[in-house]
C-alpha cells in the first residue's frame, strides 16, 4: 500500500484556528495521503458545513477511483493494463487530465511525462524494494516512456498506449487536480472561502472568517516536518511544492529521489525543492514536478518566461532562485544545505 505522506506544507490557518473561530476543518486519507478541507464558515449552518466538505471530498475520491494505479479496476489501471492492445473508454475527467499532462509535457520538453510509469516501477523509490536498477533494467524501461505515445480520442473518448508494457503515473498532477474538483465542489455549495489540501498540493479560495488571505508555509527541504522557510498569503491561488525529501533513498552516499528525469532513466538532482504558484492546482502540481526535473538553469529559464507561474527554488547547494512575489521575499537558505 502506498505510503502515507506527511503534510508537505504546513496550514497555519488550520492550526491557529483550530478552536472554532469562524473555521470548520476536516482530514481524511484519500489518495494514500492526508486531505484536509478547512471552510470559512460564513454564515453555513454545521450541517451545510457538513454536506459541503463530504462532496469535495467526494469529488477527491472520485478522482482516487479512477486514477489510482493502485486499483486494478480504475480507470487509469485498465488503461495500462491494455497498452498494446486496444483503446479504453475512459471517464472525461481521465482524458482532461491526460491532456492537462500532455500540455505540460510539451512545455517542458518533454521533462514532465506520465508515461514514467515502468521507470518508477523499476527503482521501486518509496517502498522497501527501493533500488539502483541495472543498466539494462532502465533501459528497457526507458524503451517505453514517450508521453507522445499516448493517444486520446477525444470524440470516441477513448485513451490508448501504443506500447505494450506502457503505463501512465499520474503521481505528478492528479492530487492537483483533485484539488481543483474539490474546491469546485466548495463553490458550487455556497461556501465563500476556503483551502483543500492534497497533502502538498494546495488550492485556496476566497477569504478568512476576518476577511483576510489563507496563510500557506513552505516547508524547509533540510527541516524538520512544519519548519518553514516562508509564509505566504493567499486567496484564489493554487500552490505545490515538489521536493527531493519527500521520498528517496542513499545508496553510496548518493541521494536518488523519487522524481524521474524521462530523458535518462535516473532520479532527478540538482534541486532540494520546487514551490510553484498558479491559478490551478493541477498546474502548480505538474509543473513543480517538472521544474524539479529540468534542474535549476532550464527551470528557472523557463520560469522566467512564464508569468503565470510563480516560482520558487532551492538548488542542492543551498541557492535560492525566485520568480513573480517570491522575489520580494527574504528567504533564508535551509540551514545544513550545501
Ligand atoms: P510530485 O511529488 O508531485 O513531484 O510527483 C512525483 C510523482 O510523480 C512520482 O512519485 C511519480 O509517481 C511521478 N513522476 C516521477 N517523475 C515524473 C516525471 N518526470 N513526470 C511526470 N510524473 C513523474
Ligand atoms: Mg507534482
Amino acid at each position: 500500500m502506498k505510503k502515507i505522506l506527511c503534510l508537505l506544507v504546513c496550514l497555519f490557518a488550520v492550526c491557529s484556528c483550530s478552536g472554532g473561530n469562524g473555521l470548520y476543518t476536516e482530514t481524511r486519507v484519500i489518495m494514500g495521503t492526508y486531505v484536509t478541507i478547512t471552510l470559512n464558515r460564513s454564515g453555513k449552518t454545521n450541517d451545510e458545513l457538513v454536506k459541503a466538505s463530504a462532496d469535495a471530498f467526494a469529488r477527491i475520491t472520485k478522482v482516487d477511483d479512477l486514477m489510482s494505479t493502485y486499483k486494478p479496476m480504475s480507470n487509469l489501471s485498465r488503461i495500462n493494463a491494455n497498452s498494446g492492445i486496444a483503446p479504453f473508454p475512459a471517464d472525461p475527467e481521465v482524458i482532461e487530465n491526460i491532456q492537462d499532462a500532455s500540455y505540460v509535457s510539451r512545455l517542458t520538453g518533454g521533462a514532465f511525462d506520465i508515461t514514467v510509469g515502468p521507470l518508477v516501477k523499476a527503482w521501486e523509490i518509496g517502498s522497501k524494494g527501493a533500488h539502483v536498477p541495472s543498466p539494462g533494467t532502465i533501459k528497457k524501461a526507458l524503451a517505453l516512456v514517450g508521453w507522445r505515445n499516448i493517444v486520446v480520442d477525444k470524440k470516441a473518448g477513448t485513451v490508448f498506449l501504443t506500447k505494450r508494457g506502457a503505463s501512465i503515473d499520474l503521481g505528478a498532477i492528479a492530487k492537483g487536480y483533485a484539488s481543483d474538483r474539490a474546491a469546485v465542489a466548495l463553490l458550487e455549495d455556497g461556501i465563500k472561502g476556503g483551502i483543500v489540501a492534497c497533502a502538498g498540493d494546495i488550492k485556496t479560495f476566497g477569504v478568512k472568517p476576518d476577511g483576510s488571505a489563507w496563510t500557506v508555509g513552505i516547508q524547509n527541504p533540510r527541516g524538520p516536518e512544519g519548519d518553514v522557510i516562508a509564509k505566504l498569503p493567499l486567496t484564489d491561488t493554487a500552490i505545490s511544492t515538489s521536493g527531493d525529501y519527500e521520498r528517496f533513498f542513499i545508496k553510496d552516499g548518493k541521494h536518488y529521489c523519487h522524481i524521474m528525469d524521462p530523458h535518462t532513466g535516473y532520479p532527478a538532482s540538482g534541486l532540494m525543492s520546487v514551490t510553484v504558484l498558479a491559478k490551478d492546482s493541477w498546474l502548480a502540481d505538474s509543473m513543480g514536478t517538472a521544474l524539479f526535473v529540468l534542474g535549476p538553469k532550464k527551470a528557472y529559464a523557463l520560469a522566467l518566461k512564464h508569468p503565470e507561474l510563480e516560482v520558487l527554488m532551492i538548488t542542492d547547494s543551498g541557492k535560492v532562485l525566485a520568480t513573480g512575489r517570491f522575489r520580494g521575499m527574504k528567504i533564508a537558505p535551509p540551514a545544513g544545505a550545501g
